[in-house]
């Protein structure tokens, strides 16, 4: 997977590449799908989500450069597979889960892989994490609307990046926000960023 996916596509970051070697990526999917585990896509993880495909994990984290020291927030835990990555390339990762089954999951996971620098969360990841900023890069793994939710970017500390798929009326772009500029890297595809009152539409209320 690191060399055909990832190094022969143009992933770079040594840092990256190395936690995408060690982190196993079927542990954070059940057993009867550890076939699926390291294809060249997305695989399904339930609740109508998905675990994104590696080289766009490779490329989210790279884009962030991370030297290893920083607090990194990543909304969207999904399986947990990208948390554990990022938890592997810097000091502290401050992961948010708005599907509680989800989160429950990804947090049995990387317990059991031993990778304590990790705090999962659930609720509503758009307002992030305020009691734990500023964050060395944030990570964002569900599509936003026009443009990031500004919340986020307060959480930023300078310098940092803060990376994120943005749906605009033509598509869906990877992009990269540093220092008030904004980079478009790749197009993608993702699960939309929910918002909070989304909740209330799923309930019925
Ligand atoms: N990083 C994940 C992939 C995430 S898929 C992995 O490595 O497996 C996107 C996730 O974002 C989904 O699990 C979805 O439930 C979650 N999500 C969507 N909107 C959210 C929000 N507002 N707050 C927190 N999580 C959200």
């Amino acid at each position: 997977m690191v060399e055909r996916q990832l190094r022969g596509r143009g992933i770079e970051d040594e840092r990256a590449l190395t936690a995408m070697e060690e982190v196993p990526r079927e542990r954070f999917l059940p057993p009867d799908q550890w076939r699926d585990a390291y294809r060249d896509g997305a695989v399904y993880i339930g609740e109508g989500q998905t675990m994104s495909q590696p080289w766009i994990v490779a490329c989210m984290t790279s884009l962030l450069e991370l030297k290893g020291d920083e607090r990194v927030l990543e909304v969207g835990t999904g399986s947990g597979y990208g948390a554990g990555v990022l938890s592997r390339c810097c000091a502290e990762v401050v992961t948010i889960e708005r599907h509680a089954a989800l989160a429950e999951r990804a947090r049995e996971a990387l317990e059991e892989l031993g990778y304590d620098n990790v705090e999962v969360r659930v609720g509503d990841g758009a307002g992030g994490a305020p009691d734990r900023a500023p964050f060395g890069g944030i990570s964002v793994t569900a599509a936003a609307t026009g443009e990031p939710p500004r919340e986020l970017m307060d959480q930023l500390a300078p310098g940092a990046a803060l990376v994120c798929p943005v749906r605009h009326a033509h598509g869906e772009d990877l992009m990269r926000f540093r220092e008030g500029r904004a980079e478009r890297v790749v197009p993608v595809r993702f699960v939309p960023l929910v918002p909070d009152e989304a909740d209330a539409e799923e309930e019925g209320r």
